[in-house]
């Protein structure tokens, strides 16, 4: 039905009972079922507590009662080969967008997917995250996936000259990357606002990746060549995704 409007769908209808009455009956009982779905779609509120019910029933079916040797593993612990940082945003789950299983990326998302630097008092939060991941998980590479139209980037790009923030966190947040913003804006002035901000997407996950070397336990399995550090960038408008190693040398874009 996709691209037929609605008046060539009724004409199509009364086109064919003109030429076969006989379906008339049938047609008027069609209808009638029709009209009533399209009411109650229309007149139901939405119900979060039913969604995230229908949500876990199908992912039990579908997924976990179907793979019981799978869950039975995961039951007796986790050895993921991944760390991924990424965006909160909705639109770039790294399990929907890189197909990881359970068991087989210990994920964090945050504003903007930012590492920030090794400071106890300040960025608990991450250092936790990166202590359990290395030390205890031993995860083999650390991969900090930017993507387009990231909002925490277009509101760092946002902050004036003077400093000036409004926000409570947010801003303060997203400075961590600062040093991407100035390359950016030194590198590339030229460009218009949204291609800054494509620009800086990327320059963000470097200045990532310089960050973890910050965590002394993350440089030491970098040097015994134990962990790998990766960046990437998802944009999700051209369905592209890069992937580039810590050298900075980009690896050809792998299109999905
Ligand atoms: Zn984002």
């Amino acid at each position: 039905m996709a691209g037929e409007s609605y008046e060539d769908a009724i004409a199509a209808l009364s086109k064919l009972l003109s030429e076969k009455a006989s379906l008339g009956d049938v047609a008027a009982a069609k209808i009638k079922q029709l009209t009533a779905e399209l009411d109650a779609a229309g007149s139901k509120p939405f119900n979060p507590d039913e969604r995230i019910r229908t949500g876990f029933a199908h992912f039990k079916n579908e997924k976990f009662q179907k793979n019981p040797e799978l869950y039975d593993e995961l039951a007796k612990g986790q050895s993921p080969k991944f760390m991924v940082f990424a965006c909160s945003d909705s639109r770039v789950c790294p399990s929907h967008v890189l197909n990881f299983q359970p068991g087989e990326a210990f994920v964090v998302r945050n504003i903007a997917s930012m590492v920030p630097p090794y400071d106890k008092t300040k960025y608990a939060g991450a250092g936790a995250a990166i202590e359990y991941a290395v030390l205890h998980l031993k995860v083999e590479n650390i991969v900090v996936i930017g993507h387009s139209c990231c909002g925490g980037i277009k509101g760092l790009m946002s902050i004036p000259d003077d400093g000036t923030t409004a926000s409570d966190f947010i801003e303060q947040w997203v400075q961590i990357c600062t040093p991407a913003k100035s390359k950016v804006k030194a590198e590339a002035n030229n460009l218009g606002f949204s291609e800054q901000c494509t620009n800086c997407e990327k320059a963000t996950v470097n200045v990532s990746l310089g960050n973890l070397l910050t965590y002394p336990f993350v440089r030491d399995a970098v040097v015994k060549k134990t962990l790998a550090l990766k960046g990437a960038h998802y944009d999700f408008v051209k369905g592209t995704f890069e992937l580039w190693d810590l050298d900075f040398k980009i690896s050809p874009s792998v299109s999905v």
